[in-house]
């Protein structure tokens, strides 16, 4: 059985899983994690893959271990997320992703008018809800709230 898994994706030596990404964000969290043609790391994904709990995504990075801001910007856009930390191709650690309850530099908020937006050197503050409906920021200065595209307002 585990052979027939390890089709799908190739196991890394040392590195990080990421896990059960909500089906879709898989190129945002490479985003993230600042991955782009510059890096020489290894690294392999799959979107859409058909887990136990429906779609999903799958992000593999050779020799990385992720931030607490990494994770934490990973747990706005897919809070069911799990990071797996890999050591000599077992895994050490697994941990889901835990949803913060504020966020503060982390997102731009899209109201052009919000105080966060002028000239002055005020970083962005959120609160964050979890709802049925999915993960929505609410901005402290002016209220104005980030539901559907988080992921395009990353700071
Ligand atoms: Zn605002």
């Amino acid at each position: 059985m585990k052979e027939k898994r390890d089709l799908k994706i190739q196991a890394i030596e040392n590195g990080t899983v990421i896990d059960h990404i909500t089906s879709g964000q898989a190129l945002n969290v490479l985003r993230i994690l600042g991955i782009s043609s510059a890096f020489r790391a290894t690294i392999s994904f799959v979107m859409n893959a058909s887990g136990a709990r429906g779609r999903k995504d799958v992000v593999k990075i050779e020799g990385k271990e992720l931030s607490v801001e990494e994770v934490n910007k990973i747990a706005l856009i897919s809070p069911k997320a799990t990071i797996n930390i890999i050591r000599d191709f077992q895994v050490v650690q697994k941990n889901n992703v835990v949803l913060p309850s504020y966020v503060e530099g982390v997102v731009r908020c899209k109201n052009s008018k919000c105080i966060s937006n002028s000239s002055e050197p005020i970083e962005s503050k959120f609160s964050v809800l979890q709802s049925e409906e999915g993960v929505s920021l609410h901005c402290l200065y002016c209220e104005h709230v980030i539901s559907e595209d988080i992921a395009e307002n990353l700071l």
